[in-house]
């Protein structure tokens, strides 16, 4: 299969100029650990999770912004790849979600390891 047979297309992101506060109550209403960030064009430059925010509050209050705190270098993937691929991808740096992006960077889904489990057992 590839990616685009399994990814979550209802993606919820985040814009780079949004305060943190912003992001942490997005992550906390919706069903996702993983916030795809945004520039003002709509194009994919971070992404963020509860991890980055905790990171934020032990900083004493110096990181305000979104952009200050995201991951800048996104791994991500498109709807054409295998899954496999993919999988290899979530394995290898230690993450649970992967940007789903079009040919302009454009985020069009996203691809959990939860996606992933609905492969084997469970669904058929
Ligand atoms: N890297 C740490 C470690 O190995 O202990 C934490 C694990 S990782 C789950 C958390 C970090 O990965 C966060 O800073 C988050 O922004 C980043 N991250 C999550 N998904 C990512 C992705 N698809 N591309 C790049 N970074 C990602």
């Amino acid at each position: 299969p590839r990616v685009r047979d399994i990814m979550n297309r209802q993606v919820i992101s985040v814009t780079e100029d949004e305060e943190i506060q912003v992001a942490a109550k997005r992550l906390l209403r919706g069903e996702t650990n993983h916030l795809p960030v945004l520039d003002g064009n709509g194009t994919l430059v971070g992404i963020i999770t509860t991890y980055d925010i905790s990171k934020a509050v032990v900083s004493d209050g110096r990181l305000r912004l979104v952009k200050d705190i995201m991951t800048r270098e996104v791994i991500k993937t498109s709807p054409d790849e295998s899954v496999d691929i993919a999988a290899q991808k979530l394995e290898h740096n230690n993450i649970s979600a992967l940007p789903v992006v079009d040919a302009t960077n454009r985020v069009v889904g996203i691809l959990s390891a939860i996606d992933l489990g609905k492969l084997f057992g469970g669904r058929r």
